[in-house]
């Protein structure tokens, strides 16, 4: 009952996303430097291991270039910290590679201290834009990771420490950063609040409440902030999930949060192209992120966490930086109100 748990493919997934992710990753991997082998081994070592194979330009089997579980069991109190997580995320440190993509861009990332977001943040720096990331306070020791390596590609870093269930830390975020950055370009509404729990009766309000808050109330209220300041040529990325899709049992509220970032996208690049600003959505399936150790799974679960896609493994971050640099690039000026999906596999339509 996982981010991992998929059931067939649908008519869905043949006609639309899954075709539509694997063109994503096709057109930006040039910009990618794919790592190496380094497998199952590092998974369940006693030491802190790191996911990242350094980079390589030889095309690799990608069963085999990232650990697969067995994981070890490595509780984290919630909001969790990256570099904690044994072994540790490639979020692209040294496997990433730009090329001017997004050069001179100005982008705001929630939830860029980490995982996914983090991972966008380097890509989005590697590729010539100054980046400003949103997280939590508690989360400070993996910020400072992201800034400095935003700030040695010679890019400006923008920290924003705050919590985003509250509408005015919002609107004080979207503000500093426009003005931080003299502007904004981008926007990846990409924080999130996953929590595992089996049954409806240990599913509080207020954690019904904290989820819809992180996923759905926190993505309106930034765009809406973000709204006056981007022009024609922005691009607005939201961060869904195959659980969308897919809704494990145990994650009940927190799928629901996720089909709203689908519609999210789906409408709002209606109202938003006669404005000329793009709106999608990228579709994870599993990743190895502070997320999962944190709550996001079940300690049990996480032993075989991304274990039954097809590729036999959990995604690292670096793995989908492609797609949020191609939606957030010129390049893919008639995508828009598009979900693409990177899931090793299965369970995007
Ligand atoms: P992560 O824990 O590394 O990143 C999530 C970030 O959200 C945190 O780092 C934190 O900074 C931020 N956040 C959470 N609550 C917040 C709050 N109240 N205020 C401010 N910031 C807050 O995990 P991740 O997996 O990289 O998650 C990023 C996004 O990816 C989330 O939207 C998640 O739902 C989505 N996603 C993850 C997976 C996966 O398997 N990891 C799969 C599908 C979708
Ligand atoms: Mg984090």
């Amino acid at each position: 009952m996982d981010e991992t748990q998929h059931g067939a493919p649908s008519r869905r997934q043949i006609m639309g996303g899954v075709t539509a992710g694997a063109a994503a990753m096709a057109a930006a991997a040039p910009a990618f430097a794919q790592g190496g082998a380094q497998g199952s081994s590092q998974a369940g070592s006693s030491a802190t291991a790191t996911a990242t194979p350094g980079p390589l330009v030889q095309p690799r089997d990608p069963r085999g270039v990232y650990p697969k579980p067995p994981f070890i069991r490595q509780p984290q109190d919630w909001p969790g910290l990256a570099g904690q997580m044994n072994p540790r995320p490639d979020h692209g440190e040294t496997s990433y590679r730009g090329s001017g993509r997004l050069a001179g861009r100005k982008a705001l990332v929630t939830g860029g201290d980490s995982g996914i977001g983090r991972a966008a943040a380097i890509a989005f720096a590697r590729e010539g834009a100054d980046v400003a990331i949103g997280y939590l306070p508690q989360e400070q020791p993996d910020a400072e990771e992201v800034l400095d390596l935003i700030r040695k590609e010679g890019r400006k870093a923008v920290a924003l420490p705050g919590d985003i269930r509250d509408e005015a830390f919002c609107r004080q975020m979207v503000d500093n950063a426009v003005r931080e950055l003299g502007g904004l370009d981008i926007l990846v509404n990409n924080a999130g609040r996953q929590h595992t729990l089996p049954s409806l009766d240990e599913l509080t309000t207020e954690f019904f409440d904290w989820t819809f808050k992180t996923n759905v109330y926190a993505p309106f209220w930034i765009t809406k902030a973000a709204l006056p300041h981007l022009k024609p040529g922005a691009s607005i990325i939201i961060t869904a999930s195959v659980q969308a899709y897919e809704p494990s049992a145990a994650l009940f509220d927190y799928a629901q949060t996720k089909a709203c970032n689908v519609v999210f996208a789906k409408s709002l690049a209606k109202q938003l192209a006669p404005k000329g600003i793009r709106v999608n959505a990228v579709a994870p399936g599993p990743y190895w992120t502070a997320l999962q150790p944190s709550g996001g799974q079940t300690q049990e679960n996480l032993e075989q966490f991304g274990g039954d896609t097809p590729m036999g493994r959990p995604g690292q971050p670096v793995e989908i930086a492609p797609i949020y640099v191609l939606l957030a690039s010129q390049e893919s000026s008639f995508t828009t109100g598009q979900v693409l999906g990177a899931s090793g596999g299965s369970g995007n339509p």
